[in-house]
């Protein structure tokens, strides 16, 4: 059976599964877990596995779950992965009340998704015509957030990294993964129903604290040190180095003042920032880096303060494979047509798929069918056809065109170019990236 023969095999399996798929997506909304917590979510994923024959692999970085199709020929490893998360929106409509976590970014159409091509590749029988292996693995708490909880489990030794990609990196569950895909939603009406973004920026977080001296703001204020004024010298200086931020590097730097003081006529001893530091590589996060530090530095010395400066690696940039971007869009434009389709700029938002991107070969396109804010209360699927059945078809479709042929697909992905990190080199750059400097100024 020819290749494109299969694709439609696998696609019409999709449409005859259709109401399974969806049921998925919807049962998972109404269930939204915090990241590292997903318990019933990633308890749902194992069932359907073992209904598909599978047998799913449980408890990795906690909540995750891989199971592996084996195509009877030996071959390259494709992952579909799916993300198990909510985050904390608390005005959500579908939020769960006892938590404020909602699945305002997507994912449960992510784990529809992957688990509808598991249904699909089992239920077009054509396992004998692709080579290698499947890996369906859902993966846990890919927002950034909830880090107090967390910072808390990587002190207990229950995690080591905050992001739930990097942890199974850690841990080994991708050591054997040549290549992997999965779609994020997209609530943007520009975005047409499948799309490929340029990238994505990576972030570190810097989390300081000016250390002063108190004294009466009005009686006594030369025998004080103000850490408030430290602190906003410092937010004008990284203010100041905006013009020096190449456009194409899409760098960005926000802060927020956590403490500036207790009383009003007191002058602080302590003030408080945390930052954020983004830029679409690797290199321009280096750069803005060493821009921040400059500047909480030189607020520290203005003022004769003392600056402490916590460094929190948070994720790497997301680079797209151009051979698995090309053979997507060949078949995602067979799924959605060619008004469906697009490519489009860098975001400027983050994710741990930047990780998995710099240690193998990845493709993160975005699918629209979602209305509202992303993040935001308003988020929701307004077409369940967009948001959990062409995207499914994509990644089937786009399986099969990787395996089929004797995995001939894939081995040109491996062959063009070889992932610009190695696992090694991953975890002892993100491990240099953490940090505690004391500045005195
Ligand atoms: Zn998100
Ligand atoms: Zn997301």
């Amino acid at each position: 059976m020819g290749t494109e023969e299969l694709i439609a095999r696998v696609i019409a399996a999709v449409d005859a599964r259709r109401d399974e798929i969806v049921d998925i997506g919807r049962a998972i909304w109404a269930q939204p877990e915090i990241g590292f917590r997903e318990f019933r979510t990633a308890a749902l994923v194992a069932d359907r596995m073992r209904a598909l024959g599978l047998e799913p692999r449980e408890g990795l970085a906690i909540t995750g779950v891989r199971a592996d199709m084996e195509l009877g020929v030996p071959g390259p490893t494709v992952a579909i992965l799916g993300e198990l998360d909510g985050l904390p929106v608390p005005d959500h409509p579908a939020a769960d009340p006892a938590t404020g976590v909602a699945h305002a970014c997507g994912h449960h159409a992510q784990v529809a998704q992957m688990l509808g091509v598991a249904t699909a590749l089992r239920a077009a029988a054509i396992e004998g015509h692709l080579a290698g292996r499947v890996a369906f693995i859902a993966v846990p708490a890919e927002e950034y957030v909830d880090l107090a909880w967390r910072t808390e489990q990587a002190r207990a030794g229950r995690i080591e990294f905050l992001g739930g990609k990097p942890e199974l990196l850690r841990l080994g569950v991708f050591d054997d993964v040549d290549m992997a895909m999965y779609i994020h939603a997209s609530s943007d009406p520009d975005d047409r129903r499948l799309s490929v973004p340029a990238g994505s920026t990576g972030f570190v977080v810097k989390r300081s604290r000016f250390l002063g001296r108190a004294a009466h703001a009005a009686a006594a204020p030369d025998q004080g040190i103000n850490a408030l004024h430290a602190a906003s010298l410092a937010l004008t200086a990284m203010g100041m180095q905006r013009e020096t931020f190449r456009d194409e590097d899409g760098v960005r730097v926000h802060s927020i003042l956590t403490r500036g003081g207790d009383a009003v006529n007191v002058v602080p001893a302590e003030a408080r920032l945390e930052t954020q530091i983004r830029a679409l590589s690797v290199g321009a996060m280096q750069d803005a880096i060493g821009a921040v530090d400059r500047s909480l530095r030189a607020g520290a010395s203005a003022l004769g303060a003392a600056v402490e400066i916590e460094t929190l690696p948070g994720y790497l940039p997301l680079v797209q494979d151009p051979v698995m971007q090309r053979r997507f869009g060949r078949v995602a434009r067979a799924v959605v047509g060619e008004e469906g389709w697009t490519t489009r700029p860098a975001f400027k938002a983050s994710t741990d798929a930047g990780d998995l991107s710099q240690v193998l070969h990845l493709l993160h396109p975005s699918t629209g069918g979602f209305g509202g804010t992303i993040h935001g209360a308003s988020f929701h699927v307004v077409d369940e056809t967009a948001a959990y059945l062409d995207p499914t078809k994509a990644l089937a479709g786009t399986v099969v065109d990787l395996l089929a042929d004797d995995a001939a697909g894939a081995r040109e992905v491996l062959a063009a170019a070889a992932p610009r990190m190695a696992k090694g080199d991953y975890l002892s750059f993100v491990r240099g990236l953490a940090s505690v400097e004391r500045f005195e100024g």
